[in-house]
């Protein structure tokens, strides 16, 4: 049987591709890729051309048989995502797990995520924490969501996108307090790279003032609960993020 390289690439600064990552993607039968015009776009920058099949959300338990036919018959194969690490809020678990349910061998070969990146230059609590990934998009869900981990005592992580990053802003700070700690990674290794970090209320104030702050990608990093958390004051909170449900 073929092995399943699981291949990291780049978040944003394209010298982040490893060697064995180049190395590996060279010797496959075929990449899978989250979008593959993305990925031959990747692959020509390194001036590779291999054969591409798309594996995305909406066909992945599907192709995962064909895949795994494929690698029993010999074939080697990787799986890239369209930035960093595969599997981290990213397609392709799925497929891991037929995979490995086929007794196929699956290899990583590691490099660049986001949230690792971030959690490196946070200066936050790292020993231990929580990658949360997307907050759900509908407001009333995200609040729920986010007070249920207001008592959380290990550091938290987030994925957010351009356009929700103020209102994921303005619910933490309800749900978690406007003077909780909070690091905001924007846009890392990339040409506009910003790392912002103070009490939750002050980001958000930065991000309200100032629109080249709510551009591009960003990675949330939220300091855990302390222990004097107060249950009384996180009630108070859970209280008032219900009750914001309504308000306009
Ligand atoms: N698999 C990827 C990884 O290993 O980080 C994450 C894929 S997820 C669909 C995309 C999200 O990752 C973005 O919305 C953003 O929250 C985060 N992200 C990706 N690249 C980033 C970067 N260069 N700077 C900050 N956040 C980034």
């Amino acid at each position: 049987t073929g092995t399943l390289h699981i291949v990291a690439t780049p978040i944003g600064n394209l010298g982040d591709l490893s060697p064995r990552a180049l190395e590996t993607l060279k010797s496959v039968a075929a990449i899978c890729a989250e979008d593959t015009r993305h990925t031959r776009q990747l692959l020509s920058h390194f001036g590779l051309e291999r054969p591409l099949l798309a594996l995305h959300q909406h066909n992945e338990e599907v192709q995962a048989a064909q895949l795994v036919a494929r690698l029993r018959g010999g074939e080697s194969l990787a799986l890239v995502s369209d930035a960093g690490t595969p599997l981290v809020s990213d397609p392709g678990f799925r497929l891991v797990r037929a995979a490995r349910a086929a007794g196929v061998r699956v290899s990583p070969v590691p490099g660049a995520c986001a949230a690792i990146a971030a959690l490196s230059v946070a200066g936050l609590p790292s020993d231990r924490f929580v990658f949360e990934g997307f907050l759900p998009a509908k407001a009333s869900a995200r609040r729920e969501r986010l007070v249920r981990l207001a008592a959380e005592p290990r550091t938290l992580m987030f994925y957010e996108s351009a356009h929700r990053i103020q209102e994921s802003l303005a619910d933490m700070a309800a749900a978690f307090g406007g003077e909780r700690r909070a690091v905001l990674a924007r846009e890392l290794t990339k040409l506009f790279e910003t790392v912002l970090d103070g009490p939750l209320a002050a980001l958000l104030a930065q991000v309200q003032a100032d629109p080249n702050q709510r551009r591009g990608e960003f990675v949330l990093v939220v300091e855990g609960a302390g222990d004097d958390a107060d249950a009384q004051v996180i009630e108070g909170r859970r209280l008032y993020a219900r009750l914001s449900e309504h308000l306009p």
